[in-house]
């Protein structure tokens, strides 16, 4: 990991000697850099949305099986 104050930008791995407010991107060493991080974080979090929004077989099993329990009804 990083050592004392050396900081990495996250997106290409090269030294960033300027945080704030210096360095409006930091800890990334540009805003491209910045916009590349944000972007692929974004996709991560709508593969995730997506995943969670599908119900799974198991759940689905369940309540076709609820549904059809007559008992449930009565
Ligand atoms: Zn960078």
């Amino acid at each position: 990991m990083l050592r004392g104050m050396a900081r990495q930008c996250p997106t290409c791995q090269r030294a960033v000697s300027q945080g704030w407010p210096e360095n409006p991107s930091a800890p990334f060493c540009s805003g491209r850099c910045k916009g590349v991080d944000l972007g692929r974080w974004l996709n991560e979090s709508y593969r995730v949305v997506a995943r969670d929004a599908a119900p799974d077989e198991a759940t689905v099993a369940e309540l076709e099986r609820a549904l059809q329990d007559p008992k449930r009804w009565s």
